[in-house]
């Protein structure tokens, strides 16, 4: 039998779970990944791909482990503090984990352990090669070092990332209001936070139209802000937003004596992609933006949509048949999630986001359930939930996000 050959460009999630699944569905797989190898299997001192602080519920360990890849993650989250702009802070304890922090680089790390599993299939990783173009056709042009060279593939999965090569034409392209940018510093040693109780800032003083975090684990923490460039003032850079984080006395005081690990830069798409392939062509991961566009996470749907990419190789139209899958299963929560962000990231002043927060409290604290829906108590909370927004977006903000507090949290007493 004629098996398909597949060329997969990326090693990160996306390109893992494609290399594995097309070859699970019969192809003869290459993965082309421009970094060094080193680079992934040694280093944690250079990018935000140091750590990453992975999806809800573990839905992304459950769909890594039924992949066969064993990760441990280092910790579980159980709990949250929420500071809106005022400053009070809304303490939140989790009924089940809900998001484990897991690492992105150095030994035992996901993207080692993806790799070392792609290796051990025999599949071959082309490092430190760079795709310069590919085409409908299956056509690609790449280089290593100071060679290049043509290839072709009967299927090329583009998992190459939010600036991704291989995605042009196909991709919408992305604009500064397209991406929000995270800024941020990783540290080692003892510190004052409550380990896998993450921190959770809002406001336009530090972190416009995102938010801005840390993530403590045991020895470790990441403190991160995170941004919309289109609503950062002319002449702020993104580092003052940085320094004015670390410099909050909360932070400086709960970092004690941990010292400086690397520096965390990147920026992820916050509005969904539209096309998903073309041709011979199909996009997984960020390339294809399917980026969470309220939280800016994407590895779940990294490997999701790198597993459906592949999987689809055994169909006569891969494209057609990823693209439905991926309307199926991805677009429609992308879809809700963004609605979501326009509601609330994209639209809240200060002050209506402190009034968001101490809804939450009320509704969470099992006292209010019915606050939302009770004119009597909206009322009585004056400015209450139906003034928050500009547009009157509001109640589709609470309907989407109260249900879920509930479900997930329980107020700290
Ligand atoms: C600061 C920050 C924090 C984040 N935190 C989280 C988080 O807590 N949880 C979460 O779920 N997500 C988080 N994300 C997002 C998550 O990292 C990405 O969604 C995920 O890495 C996307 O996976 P991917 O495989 O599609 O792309 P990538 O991880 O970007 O991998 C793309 C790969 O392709 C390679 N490549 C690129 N161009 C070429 C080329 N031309 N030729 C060959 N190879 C190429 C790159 O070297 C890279 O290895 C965060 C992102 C940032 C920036």
């Amino acid at each position: 039998m004629n098996r398909k050959k597949v060329i997969v460009v990326g090693a990160g999630p996306s390109g893992c779970a494609a290399a594995i699944s097309a070859y699970e569905s019969g192809a003869s797989v290459e993965v082309i990944e421009s970094r060094q190898r080193a680079s992934i299997v040694e280093s944690e001192t250079t990018s935000f791909e140091a750590l990453q602080n992975l999806t809800q519920d573990g839905d992304a360990l459950e769909l890594i482990s039924k992949m066969g890849f064993d990760i441990e993650p280092e910790a579980a989250y159980l709990g949250a503090k929420i500071y809106p702009p005022s400053g009070k802070p809304l303490d939140f304890r989790l009924n089940r984990p809900h998001g484990y922090f897991i690492r992105r680089r150095g030994q035992g790390s996901i993207d080692h352990q993806m790799i070392e599993r792609i290796e051990r299939a025999g599949i071959k990783i082309e490092f430190g090669t760079r795709v310069e173009g590919a085409t409908p056709d299956g056509r690609l042009t790449i280089t290593k070092g100071d060679d290049r060279f043509d290839m072709r593939a009967d299927i090329i999965i583009g998992a190459d990332g939010r600036s991704t090569t291989v995605g042009k034409g196909i991709a919408s392209p992305l604009f500064r209001k397209d991406i929000a940018i995270g800024i941020g510093r990783h540290f080692k040693g003892p510190h004052g936070f409550e380990p896998g109780i993450a921190q959770c800032w809002l406001g336009s003083r530090l972190c416009p139209g995102e938010y801005s975090y840390v993530l403590p684990s045991r020895e470790e923490v990441t403190v991160v802000t995170t941004m919309r460039p289109h609503m950062v003032p002319k002449g702020t850079s993104y580092g003052e937003y940085l320094e004015r984080f670390l410099a909050t006395p909360a932070i400086r005081e709960g970092l004690g004596p941990s010292h400086k690990v690397c520096d965390v830069f990147g920026s992820v798409p916050v509005t969904p992609g539209i096309r998903f392939g073309k041709g011979k062509i199909l996009l997984a991961g960020e390339s294809a933006r399917l980026t969470d566009p309220l939280l800016g996470f994407g590895m779940k749907n990294s490997i999701l949509s790198g597993h459906l990419a592949g999987s689809s190789i055994a169909h006569v139209d891969p494209v057609n048949e990823y693209t439905t899958w991926i309307n199926e299963k991805i677009v429609p929560d992308l879809k809700k999630r963004m609605r979501a962000r326009e509601t609330i990231m994209d639209s809240l002043e200060d002050h209506q986001i402190d009034q968001m927060v101490s809804m939450i409290e009320v509704v969470i604290s099992g006292t209010e359930v019915d606050a939302f829906f009770d004119s009597r108590r909206r009322k009585a909370l004056g400015s209450g939930i139906w003034s928050l927004t500009r547009k009157g977006y509001t109640a589709q903000a609470m309907k989407l996000l109260l249900p879920l507090v509930r479900a997930n949290f329980s107020l700290k007493m």
